[in-house]
């Protein structure tokens, strides 16, 4: 892998070292590196502008090789595209950045443009936020019975973002468009008043970017909870910052908590995002998912399936037996969502299918834990089974993982084929008029 060279804005080396973000203010000089004409940089500004950029020393430094650049699969991971916004958008940005655009002038500009990128999928500020004593409980969605997703304020950034990430509104900055609550004995006693609610995942923005004794205030309530069998942590840090679990100064005291919650005899599940095998070969990365694992805890592992970063069965297939082999649990292939810069990562379903079972088929049964390409609509996560004939009509045969209505999962039921297809929306019933979820309502829970 090739480091950085002196044009490094910090030219630290972070194994051992404080973390440090990089921001949309440091991209300039980022990417002079990658040998881009002012042109590309001023585009790549104005992306920027619009979906939040940020990054890391270690990222920079370990992970991404820059003699790749700009189709290193880790570069395009962190690093925003000029042609990842329609033309005319950016062209308008830059305008504005160029001519030093007074900061309002330009902030409106990118406001109407995250308007039209439809923020919030899957309803997730409208009809997943329960209600519960006088109000709603901030930070809070719970969508599948058994399950609460529980996002505390302190968690709402990551050691890095991903430019595929479907929670970017998250990182903007505008209220309206956040998620977020503070409140960790609300979570408890609601949970306590939903005795079907068996998981609490907390996650961000990244549940590792809070230090040990935040992440405590939220997780120590909930072992009081006898009917709480798993506590998950959705989390990136593994790839973007595993020195959290070993050189970190609360790294120890983390892996202490999780030794508690193992203790206090429920699973603790860690929800690591790895989207490309690279990240998994820096020696710390090992070193932390043994320390975490010598806790008791259990990694299952997560990502999406995204365009010019991992559409390559040989990319997953590495992945999955790597994982297996470090003691990990291959859990989701994920669909992109229908959000952000969808059209510039999506990948057809048809062809989202083909790398799933390419990869799936040359893995141990270890592996073969890992289920997709899923989608994580409105109604539930929807697993693409394939593509076949049946009575002479090209289908997609398709199941409900999880569902809002627990009756559907698990049943088969089928879409026409179509080559385009990148979502769920994107479909239409195949034998019948319509599809099972087509009469689910979404009263709010309370
Ligand atoms: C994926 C997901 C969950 C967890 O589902 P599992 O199948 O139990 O992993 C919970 N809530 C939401 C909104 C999800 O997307």
């Amino acid at each position: 892998m090739t480091l950085v060279n002196d044009a490094a804005p910090t030219a630290v080396r972070s194994t051992g070292r404080k973390f440090r973000a990089f921001t949309a203010k440091h991209l300039d000089e980022l990417t002079v590196r990658a040998g881009l004409s002012p042109e590309q940089r001023l585009a790549i500004r104005a992306v920027a502008t619009v979906l939040p950029f940020r990054t890391n020393s270690y990222v920079i430094e370990e992970l991404i090789d820059w003699s790749a650049v700009p189709d290193d699969p880790i570069y395009r991971l962190v690093f925003p595209q000029e042609d990842m916004l329609p033309a005319e958008d950016v062209a308008r940005i830059a305008d504005l950045l160029r001519r030093e655009a007074p900061r309002q002038e330009i902030e409106a500009e990118a406001n109407r443009i995250r308007a039209r990128l439809n923020p919030h999928p899957a309803g997730q500020l409208q009809l997943n936020v329960p209600t519960f004593g006088d109000g709603v409980v901030p930070g809070m969605q719970h969508k599948y019975d058994e399950t609460v997703l529980y996002f505390p304020k302190q968690g709402q950034t990551c050691h890095a973002y991903c430019t595929y990430c479907f929670r970017w509104a998250q990182f903007v900055g505008d209220p309206d468009l956040k998620l977020a609550g503070d409140d960790a004995y609300q979570l408890r006693d609601y949970i306590a008043a939903h005795p079907e609610v068996t998981s609490v995942l907390i996650t961000g923005g990244d549940a590792m970017i809070m230090g040990e004794p935040v992440l405590r205030r939220y997780v120590e309530p909930l072992l009081e909870l006898e009917q709480v069998e798993s506590i998950r942590i959705g989390t990136k840090s593994l790839a973007y910052w595993p020195q959290k679990f070993v050189t970190d100064p609360d790294a120890d005291d983390m892996l202490r908590l999780f030794e508690q919650v193992v203790d206090a005899g429920k699973n603790l599940a860690f929800m690591a995002h790895f989207s490309h095998p690279r990240e998994l070969e820096p020696q710390i990365v090992h070193d932390a998912v043994r320390r975490i694992r010598d806790t008791g805890a259990v990694i299952r592992t997560q990502a999406p399936l995204i365009r010019s970063i991992n559409d390559d069965p040989r990319v997953w297939e590495t992945m999955w037996r790597t994982q297996t082999r470090m003691g990990m649990v291959p859990y989701y292939m994920f669909v992109e969502r229908d959000t952000g810069p969808q059209d510039y990562f999506a990948v057809p379903l048809g062809r989202a299918w083909e790398i799933f079972r390419d990869a799936y088929k040359h893995v141990s049964g270890l592996a073969r834990t890992v289920r997709g390409p899923s989608m994580s609509a409105t109604p539930g996560k929807v697993c693409v089974d394939g593509v076949l004939e049946l009575a002479g009509e090209k289908v997609f045969a398709l199941h409900f993982i999880q569902c809002r209505d627990p009756e559907l999962v698990g049943r088969p039921f089928f879409a026409k084929y179509d080559p385009e297809a990148v979502w769920l929306d994107d479909l239409k019933p195949a034998f019948a008029d319509r599809f099972p979820h087509d009469d689910l309502e979404y009263a709010p829970r309370r």
